[in-house]
This record gives structure tokens, sequence and C-alpha cells, in this order.
């Protein structure tokens, strides 16, 4: 867990990082979340003379933002937790926002990361799997079951590869950091080899590392521009280990991007810049907005 202490302009005044004490069970990671929490809470009341007036909270899973309910989290063994009350119920009754982690760490990049000022965004984390968190006018958009933005799920190899999903070919299976790690272990042979190792062969020329990438880079492609056809964003923000490549994965993916637009208004496609600090900074403006409703209205 990462927990950080945010003032109003965005700036991180404390940082904190915990284990969520998962080998201990569902319950336990809760419990470990609320005190963790209140913690912050009074080491902010006595380092800054006041005690944090909002809380933030991202969790990873499907989470019934509206609610605040953590609705289900496989490897946190959760289901239906009322994250929210619990949290204002520890935190004396300060007002708390339950948050999506991929949903939230989009918010920070869409209003003071790689999107700044970008009315629509749509970020897209390349890491173990691939989510999305669609921007519209300083918010993220949820859906109405709290599934909005899977673009990791979209099929874009019909009967390719199977996904834990349900489906077959999936984005994720194919442009995932992981997905592309396996692929270049098997394609030249170190079990050990991962998607940076391949990022770096293809730098070097390596014909099989560019074969892998490309490979990748096509699948992400055409993903993205059936998210673009849908949502018309003004700005494409791509993160995750994957996108660490920089411009070894941002040259072709814009170039792939740009051969199969036709009447689609082509988006500018950033890297993200706020790291694995986006979390920490999307919840903290999720807790800012509850004292600043007026703030969001107008962006
Ligand atoms: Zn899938």
């Amino acid at each position: 867990m990462k927990a950080a202490l945010v003032a109003a302009d965005g700036a991180l005044l404390h940082q904190a990082r915990r284990a969520t004490g998962r080998d201990h069970g569902p319950d336990a990671v809760v419990e470990n979340i609320l005190g963790f929490a209140a913690e912050l809470r009074a080491l902010g009341a006595e380092r800054f003379g006041e005690p944090a007036a909002a809380a933030g909270v991202a969790v990873p899973g499907i989470v019934d933002e509206e609610r605040g309910i953590a609705a289900y989290a496989a490897n946190l063994g959760w289901r239906d937790v009322p994250l929210r009350d619990l949290l204002t119920e520890r935190l004396g009754g300060i007002p708390v926002a339950l948050g999506h982690d991929v949903r939230t760490g989009g918010l920070a990049e869409g209003r003071i990361g790689a999107g700044k000022g970008a009315d629509r965004f749509f970020f897209v984390p390349l890491g173990t799997g691939i989510a999305g968190a669609i921007g519209i006018d300083g918010r993220v958009e949820a859906g109405a079951h709290g599934f909005a933005g899977e673009i990791g799920h979209i099929v874009v190899r019909p009967g390719g590869t199977p996904c834990p999903c349900g489906q077959n070919g999936c984005l994720e299976r194919f442009a995932s950091a992981s997905a592309v790690s396996q692929a270049w272990a098997e394609a030249c042979g170190d079990p050990q080899a991962d998607a940076a190792d391949c990022a770096k062969a293809v730098e070097s020329g390596d014909a099989r590392a560019r074969a892998v990438w490309q490979e990748a880079v096509d699948a992400l492609a055409d993903g993205l521009v059936t998210a673009l056809t849908l949502l018309d964003p003004r700005t494409l923000i791509i993160g995750g280990g994957l996108a660490e490549a920089g411009e070894t994965l941002f040259a072709p993916l814009r170039e792939a991007v740009r051969r199969r637009v036709t009447f689609q208004k082509l988006p500018a496609v950033v890297p993200a810049a706020l790291g694995d600090t986006a979390g920490c900074l999307g919840a903290g403006l999720l807790a800012w907005d509850l004292l600043n409703t007026s703030t969001t209205a107008r962006r």
C-alpha cells in the first residue's frame, strides 16, 4: 500500500508505504488500511497542526464508487467491502472517497500529469494487464456498474489466445508488459527475459525482438483505434511498465495508430508522467474534490 498526505495544490507533504498483509486474509487487509489511514491522519495533525479534512482511497478490482463499496478484488479476497463507511467511521467522520486504482491514477494523470489541461483523455497503463481510464471534463467515467474503460478485454485477435476473463484474443494477452515478457522469453529462449529486455534487444536491432515488439504494437494500435473511435479523446496517455521503453514504444505506436485511422481525429499519444505516485495523487484529488465541489464543476 502507498499512502500520502496531499496538499490542496497536489503537493505530496508526506509519503509512506506498508504491506497489505493479505496473507492474513481479507479482513486483515481492511483493518490495515483503516489503521494506516488513522496513523496518517494523526501524523498530519502533529506535523501540520491540523488533521486531513478528507480522505481518498483507491483499490483494485471492481469498485462501486457511488456507494463507496469495494465490490470485488480477487487478489485481496474481497466481496462487497463497505470501505468508505468503515473509513469515515475510523477517521472521525470526515468525508471519504473510494476510487478504482486505474481510474484514480488516470484522474491524476489527466488533471495534473501527462494530460494536464486536456478536457477529454484516455489513460491506458500497460502492466501485468491492461486497463483504462476515460477522462471527461476533470472526472473519470466509471460506467453504470464500475466496468468502464476495460480496454484490455477488447478482443483484437478473434479466436486468439484465451484470456482468464473468458474471451479469446483480448488485447492484454498481446500488449501488456506480461504478454510481451512471455513472448520474448519464448522467442529468445531465456525464461528470465522480460519486456524491458525485449525493448533493449529492439534497440540493438535484434530481428526476433523486433517481430515480438511489432506484434504487441499492432495489437495495441488495434485496441486503441477502437477506443479513440468511440471516445474521441484529445490526449491518449500510455503508462505502465511497457511505456518505460519510451520512444522505442511511442514512435512505432504513433505510426501504427496513424496508419489505422481514416476519419477519426488523431489524439496526442504521450507517456504517463506521474509513475507510481499517480494512484496516491489521484486519491488526494478525490479527497479534495469532496471539499471543493465548485472547483470540480468548473473543470
Ligand atoms: Zn480478457
